[in-house]
């Protein structure tokens, strides 16, 4: 259980490092003080309803994650960096009225980042313990883009996180240093957070602004001394931009895990010829199967090939195809559903086990599963999952904005590089470009900023719908 993996952590590894961010490093005997401090609030609210978790790559996140975990309170991460409005409709989606961390849109704080420290620094902060509850409660709920133009909330249960720790643990075994790109509101970190709490291992977690700065960013790596890494093939394309990127930055790299976009055979190739020797796991899944569910270990051969496998299904798991290609999730990481008002059409039950349709075409072969498209129009951009109805619906929610189309930059292999809305504004009361930038800006998080373009009309085509076609060719 995730818990007694939590606690034996908290407990064995007091003086190693177990979080460090932004130049500072807490041990893991002080991580257990945040953590029972945090856990002290919690339970002296009595409630079990969710809490969100706001904030990036503080100390509060991690801590606070554990906390919930252990109290059997659902977590609700919310970076600091989304739109107000977007973070309202979470709020009011997943019935929050509690938050961790410096939130100022009304809701109860179960403490604030500063009542954090001052009860871990002036109070004996009570150990934490693991409070019962059942294999089928939420641990946590993620958020993900929704084609209406809403976020859609995913439900995890514990028996699902239980499963992804163990099967985590298998597939990359020992390990001393975990590097994070992902933000906690993104299930990619799932990943590095478990594969540190469960090899008791220092978890090294890359803040927003070293993101962005590369002379930065590049010191942390080197002060990281990370062996192993989760993150994006987008990251990692980026990294290799500059060629330090290499085994003298990262000595002791052995093993980089990716999931949330394809791997290009291309980008596998140029980590293998930068970092000798190294281990490259491709692991693929959405966030409705508790970040993922399949994994293929990249070999030399491989990279020479035009597309590379996802790999064989985790323990706990069944992939199926359906007579289209669609690919099926059936087993203990499947969700427990989305958040009302979503339907759960896309989660069912086959063969009294639940099961969750993907929207990603694929085959199989000899076990390995292949990926080949998307049923519908979600994207990944720089890592980030994308539906392009969710802009265009927040387009359309502007006052002057008569029409709006989103398309997709592709490059040759089909990774998608930018995006851009056409925009057709309303003939009395049109709206400026400005405008529609600086009120999108209120609802949807950077990453799903498009570029925009104003249009007279959207052209049709054959069967008098919105010609993206045609449009393609004439993005930015
Ligand atoms: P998310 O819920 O953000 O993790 O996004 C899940 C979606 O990302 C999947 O349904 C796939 O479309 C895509 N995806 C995840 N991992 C991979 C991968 N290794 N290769 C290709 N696509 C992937």
């Amino acid at each position: 259980m995730i818990e007694e993996t939590i606690l034996n952590c908290l407990k064995t590894h007091q003086n190693e490092p177990a979080y460090l961010t932004g130049g500072v490093s807490f041990a893991y005997g002080e991580l257990q003080r945040y953590v029972g401090a945090i856990q002290q609030a919690l339970l002296r609210e009595s409630s079990r309803a969710p809490v969100m978790l706001y904030g990036s790559k503080e100390i509060h996140m991690k801590a606070g994650i554990l906390a919930c975990l252990l109290s059997g309170v659902p977590y609700v991460p919310v970076d600091a960096s989304f739109p107000s409005g977007r973070v309202k409709e979470m709020i009011g989606l997943a019935a929050v009225s509690m938050v961790i961390g410096d939130y100022d849109g009304g809701l109860t704080p179960v403490l604030t980042t500063r009542e954090i420290e001052e009860a871990v620094r002036t109070s004996a902060a009570p150990s934490p313990t693991a409070i019962e509850r059942s294999a089928d409660d939420t641990a946590y709920i993620i958020f993900t883009s929704g084609s209406t133009g809403t976020p859609k909330g995913v439900m995890v249960s514990y028996r699902s996180v239980d499963s992804c720790a163990r099967w985590l643990d298998t597939l990359v075994g020992p390990c001393r240093c975990v590097l994070n790109q992902a933000k906690f509101s993104f299930d990619l970190s799932v990943a590095d957070l478990y594969l540190s709490l469960l090899r008791g291992a220092a978890h090294f977690a890359l803040r927003e602004d070293e993101l962005r700065d590369f002379r930065l960013l590049f010191s942390r790596l080197k002060e990281s001394g990370a062996d192993t890494a989760v993150m994006t093939p987008s990251f990692a394309q980026l990294l290799l931009l500059d060629q330090s990127f290499n085994a003298d930055l990262l000595p002791r790299l052995a093993t980089i895990l990716f999931c949330g976009e394809a791997l290009q055979p291309k980008t596998a190739k140029r980590l293998m010829e930068r970092f000798p020797g190294i281990r490259i796991l491709n692991c693929y899944g959405p966030s409705e199967a508790t970040f993922a569910v399949t994994a293929a270990e990249i070999t030399q051969a491989d990279t020479a090939l035009p597309a590379l496998p996802v790999g064989r299904a985790k323990s706990g798991v069944e992939i199926e195809l359906a007579c289209d290609g669609e690919v099926i999730i059936i087993g203990d990481s499947v969700a427990k559903g989305y958040l009302p008002p979503f339907s759960s059409s896309a989660f069912f039950t086959l063969r009294g086990r639940p099961a969750y349709r993907s929207g990603d075409y694929g085959h199989m072969k000899d076990g390995v599963l292949w990926l080949s498209g998307r049923r519908d129009s979600q994207i990944k951009l720089a890592g980030y999952r994308i539906e392009l109805g969710d802009i265009e619906n927040n387009l359309l929610l502007l006052d002057g904005v008569a029409a709006a189309a989103v398309v997709p930059k592709r490059q040759k292999d089909g990774e998608v590089v930018s995006l851009t809305a056409f925009v057709v504004p309303e003939k009395d009361a049109p709206i400026t470009q400005e405008q529609i930038k600086k009120e999108l800006q209120t609802q949807l998080p950077a990453y799903m900023m498009p570029r925009l373009k104003i249009a007279d009309r959207l052209p049709l085509n054959a069967n008098g719908k919105c010609d993206k076609m045609k449009l393609a060719g004439k993005e930015i």
